[in-house]
C-alpha cells in the first residue's frame, strides 16, 4: 500500500515544475438541487465529491492549483462556472454531476458512470442527459439574453453544437477515457462508456473539459453508495489517478 502511496506522490511531483491548474466544477447548488433521489440530492453528493477529489490533488500534487466553482452551498449560474475556469486560465475542467432517469417513484435499476465530452449527441439519450443539465440556466435571470437565445429543453437548439469546432476534443475525450477506465477499475461501477453531448458548461469553457456523471441518484444501490464514506472517497480516488494518468 505504501509502495503505491509513493507512486503516485512520485507522479505527481515530477509535473510539479510548471505551474497546472484544474478547475473542479461540483454540479448544480442553493436554489438548484439537480436531480433528486429517494433521500439525497444531486447537489450534494456533487460536491462531496467534488471537495475529495480537490483535497488528494492539494495534498499529493504540489505543483497543481485547485481553483473551485463552488465549496459550499451556493446557486453558480452555469456561464459563471466557465467563467471561473477561463479567468484561472485553467488548463483542464471536470464538472462533477449525478444521473437520473426519467423512471417514476419507484426508481430505476439502470447504473453505471458515464463520462461526456463536448459535441453532438448521436444517441437520444445523450440529449436527454445535456437537456437535463443544461435546463438549470432557467433558474438564471434574463436567461435568454445571456445565452443567445438558446432553449435547453428544444432539441432545435442543439443543432449549433453540429457546427461548434473543439480543439480540444481529443484532450477531452482522452481524460474522459481514462475517468471511465478509473472508474471502472478502481470504484468498480459499471462503465457505461464516453459519450457526446452539447452542455453548455463545457462549450464556454476554453481547455480540455468533461462532465461526469458518478451514478444515479434515482437507483436506490448507487444513491446509497454514492452517499457513502466509502463511495465518495472511490469516486474521488478515481477521478484523482485519472487526472494523474491524464498529465503524464
Ligand atoms: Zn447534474
Amino acid at each position: 500500500m505504501k509502495k503505491i502511496i509513493t507512486l503516485f506522490i512520485g507522479v505527481c511531483l515530477s509535473i510539479s515544475a510548471q505551474a497546472y491548474t484544474i478547475c473542479i466544477d461540483a454540479g448544480h447548488g442553493g436554489k438548484d438541487p439537480g436531480a433528486l433521489g429517494f433521500f439525497s440530492k444531486e447537489k450534494t453528493v456533487n460536491l462531496a465529491v467534488a471537495l475529495e477529489l480537490g483535497r488528494l490533488i492539494e495534498q499529493n500534487c504540489p505543483g497543481t492549483k485547485v481553483v473551485y466553482t463552488r465549496k459550499t452551498d451556493v446557486f453558480v449560474e452555469l456561464h459563471e462556472r466557465a467563467h471561473i475556469a477561463n479567468k484561472a486560465k485553467a488548463d483542464l475542467f471536470i464538472s462533477i454531476h449525478a444521473n437520473s432517469t426519467a423512471a417514476g417513484p419507484k426508481g430505476t435499476t439502470t447504473s453505471g458512470t458515464e463520462t461526456y465530452t463536448l459535441g453532438m449527441h448521436r444517441a437520444a439519450e445523450n440529449l436527454a442527459v445535456a437537456k437535463r443539465e443544461n435546463t438549470v440556466i432557467t433558474l438564471e435571470s434574463n436567461f435568454e439574453q445571456k445565452y443567445e437565445g438558446f432553449d435547453p429543453k428544444s432539441s432545435e437548439s442543439y443543432i449549433i453544437f453540429e457546427l461548434m469546432q473543439d480543439q480540444n476534443m481529443a484532450a477531452s475525450v482522452g481524460f474522459a477515457k481514462e475517468i471511465q477506465n478509473q472508474f471502472k477499475t478502481t470504484a468498480k461501477r459499471t462503465d457505461r462508456g464516453v459519450h457526446q453531448a452539447g452542455l453548455l458548461v463545457l462549450a464556454r469553457t476554453s481547455m480540455p473539459a468533461v462532465l461526469v456523471e458518478l451514478g444515479y441518484i434515482n437507483n436506490r444501490a448507487e444513491e446509497k453508495y454514492m452517499n457513502s464514506k466509502e463511495g465518495i472517497a472511490a469516486l474521488a480516488r478515481s477521478l484523482y489517478n485519472a487526472f494523474v494518468a491524464y498529465k503524464k
